[in-house]
């Protein structure tokens, strides 16, 4: 299977949202969502990774449509920085 490198899947993102419309693509990420969400709470009983790690590309996908479109990039980044250095005081104080 060829891989498709970052440059054409930003011409995916950008044709899927001209396309099926933003509207479409924004529910399109709640719904993936929500089916990531269900996939998480059964892997404890139903451990079905396939299935957990197909929920996760579900939602990469739709994620990266969203953050191309708004440009979010860099805001992201930013978040995940703040939270990670949030997350790594947390577990400093749990020594
Ligand atoms: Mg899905």
């Amino acid at each position: 299977m060829k891989r498709i490198e970052l440059e054409e899947a930003l011409k995916i993102y950008r044709e899927a949202i001209r396309r099926w419309s933003l509207q479409s693509q924004i529910t399109m990420l709640a719904e993936e969502s929500l089916e990531l969400a269900h996939a998480s709470l059964k892997i404890l009983r139903n451990p079905n990774l396939k299935k957990l790690a197909e929920e996760i590309a579900d939602t990469e996908i739709c994620i990266s449509q969203i953050e191309d479109y708004f440009n979010l990039g860099s805001t992201i980044e930013y978040w995940k920085q703040k939270k990670l250095r949030r997350l790594k005081r947390r577990l400093s104080k749990c020594l």
